[in-house]
């Protein structure tokens, strides 16, 4: 049984944030809160939002203490501020983080009590304000999914609260304010990206509707990421990359994720790894584990690829293995464990002789409790987990 709804108007296109003041209009909003992180304010693009905003004859008011995987705490304050300014409308204009912050005190403005209160799905207990999210990025699909990504300040576990009423009312995708961000943050969104359709195209919750969408992010996706990581003002990759990022994340909501997401977080937690070099880096691992499970839907993905040589003879899932590692290596990203700057700075502190086999066991324990995992088309356990992990330990 399929049960749809597209939530998300989707304005895409250069220039798009031009149109900012009108659709904010078009959503009946006097007051317009902007939440977007310090580096998104640097770049000076929180100040081009803003503007639209202002020469609409609307008030706005920017909220930006805030920063990369936002907590308990940042959305706090956030809602301190919407408290006082009492907006009608919020904008996340930034990455994943200035969204997904705009989501967690859209929760707390709206329905009251703490995020923890909508862990899960479903949990918004009234309307919420209508959000216009504007990625800056090319990566998380925040911008069309109804799910906010919220760290707990003190224990860093990650809270997915998901409602459809948290969905942004319109995603604004103007690729130019893609140009401007670092290649480390193009590699890693972008790598992000290519993980979320890969995996929304197994997982065993896959579906026409998320077949869709999987299978144009995968498309574009994989013609953009090259493009970007070679000349970065190269605008028609830009928009391949923030088009396919938005697709993948509407496969997302249509199918969820998988083991590569489940092994990405204990990453983050226990060495500080960002998540698009997490998730690239263990998505290999995962391709040879499920391949037994879903070999005739990664064929599928190989035969959408570009440039595959007719005469390659192996198989669907060696092949992809291959190209994403060669996609990490073409953005200068870690592709085992112990080229990772976090890996040996977290042995040398710890006393114990087996050490790296320890915090191994430990990533597994945690890998294991994450809900994506539940997702993966291949059932895993915890010894599978580990697994993946001594295979991406060295090359
Ligand atoms: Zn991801």
């Amino acid at each position: 049984m399929i049960d749809y709804q597209l939530r998300t108007r989707l304005v895409a296109g250069e220039h798009a944030i031009e149109q900012l003041g009108t659709l904010a209009e078009q959503l009946g909003a006097r007051r317009v809160l902007i939440a977007s992180d310090p580096g998104v304010v640097a770049a000076g693009i929180y100040e081009i939002g803003a503007q639209r905003i202002r020469q609409a004859g609307l008030e706005v008011l920017g909220f930006h203490q805030f920063a990369e995987n936002p907590s308990t705490e940042h959305v706090q304050a956030g809602v301190q501020v919407a408290q006082d300014f009492r907006p009608d409308l919020l904008v996340g204009l930034g990455g994943g983080s200035s969204m997904d912050c705009a989501k967690g005190i859209n929760f707390i403005y709206s329905c009251g009590g703490k995020i923890a209160d909508y862990w899960g799905v479903g949990k918004a207990t009234s309307p919420m304000l209508p959000l216009i999210a504007i990625p800056t990025t090319a990566g998380t699909g925040s911008e069309t999914q109804s799910f906010a990504l919220i760290s707990d300040a003190h224990t860093h576990v990650k809270m997915a609260c998901g409602d459809p009423k948290a969905s942004p009312a319109i995603a604004i995708l103007d690729p130019i304010l893609t140009c401007s961000q670092p290649s480390s943050i193009t590699a890693l969104t972008g790598i992000d990206a290519l993980t979320h359709a890969m995996e929304t195209f197994v997982t065993n919750k896959r579906n026409a509707i998320s077949d869709c969408y999987a299978r144009e992010a995968w498309t574009l996706l994989s013609r953009g990421f090259p493009r970007v990581v070679e000349e970065p003002t190269d605008l028609h990759g830009r928009s391949q990359m923030q088009l396919g990022a938005a697709f993948a994340g509407m496969a997302i909501e249509a199918s969820m994720l998988g083991a590569a997401h489940a092994l990405a977080n204990p990453l983050t937690a226990f060495l500080n790894v960002p998540h698009g070099q997490a998730v690239g880096m263990m998505m290999p691992h995962v391709i040879r584990y499920n391949a037994p499970c879903v070999e005739s839907r990664y064929r599928e993905l190989v035969e959408l690829l570009p440039e595959v040589s007719a005469s390659d003879r192996r198989i669907a899932s060696e092949i992809l293995a291959d190209r994403f590692t060669h996609w990490l290596h073409i953005a200068s990203m870690a592709t085992t464990l112990e080229e990772l700057a976090g890996w040996s700075s977290t042995l040398a502190s710890s006393s114990s002789s087996c050490a790296a086999e320890d915090l191994l066991e430990s990533m597994a324990q945690m890998a294991s409790k994450q809900w994506t995992g539940a997702y993966n088309p291949r059932p895993v356990q915890t010894d599978d987990f580990l697994a993946m992990y001594r295979a991406a330990r060295s090359a």
